[in-house]
């Protein structure tokens, strides 16, 4: 499932630099999808687009954003279950240029 920012979020900004697939945006700003500018999914806090979210699948061993985050409010969105190779899938969509290493403990959260 994607991760999602609750509004616990306090807008320090610390994890948008970590995510591996540029899929965390501050409230009130546009983001990029396929060479598209949209909307802002929320004004107010700190947000992550589910269609650019891995789980961090493929790069890292779990969630840098909810590595980071300092009141723990990048969560699990269990409206947006996802399988791990459907994961892996996007990611390698978002990084075509990029070859990705067989998942395991490294850079799955699943294997862990
Ligand atoms: Fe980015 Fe990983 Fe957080 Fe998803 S879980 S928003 S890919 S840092
Ligand atoms: Fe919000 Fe947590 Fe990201 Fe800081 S690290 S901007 S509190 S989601």
């Amino acid at each position: 499932m994607a991760t999602k920012i609750t509004e616990e979020c306090i807008n320090c900004g610390a994890c948008e630099p970590e995510c591996p697939n540029t899929a965390i945006y501050a409230g009130g700003t546009q983001y990029e999808l396929n060479g598209k500018t949209i909307d802002a999914l929320s004004q107010d806090f700190y947000y992550i687009v589910p269609e650019k979210c891995t789980e961090c699948v493929g790069h890292f061993e779990k969630e840098q954003c909810a590595a980071v985050c300092p009141v723990d409010c990048c969560v699990p969105d269990t409206d947006r279950v996802e399988t791990e190779d459907a994961l892996l899938v996007r990611a390698k969509a978002l990084h075509p240029d990029r070859t990705f290493a067989a998942l395991d403990a490294t850079n799955s959260h699943f294997r862990a």
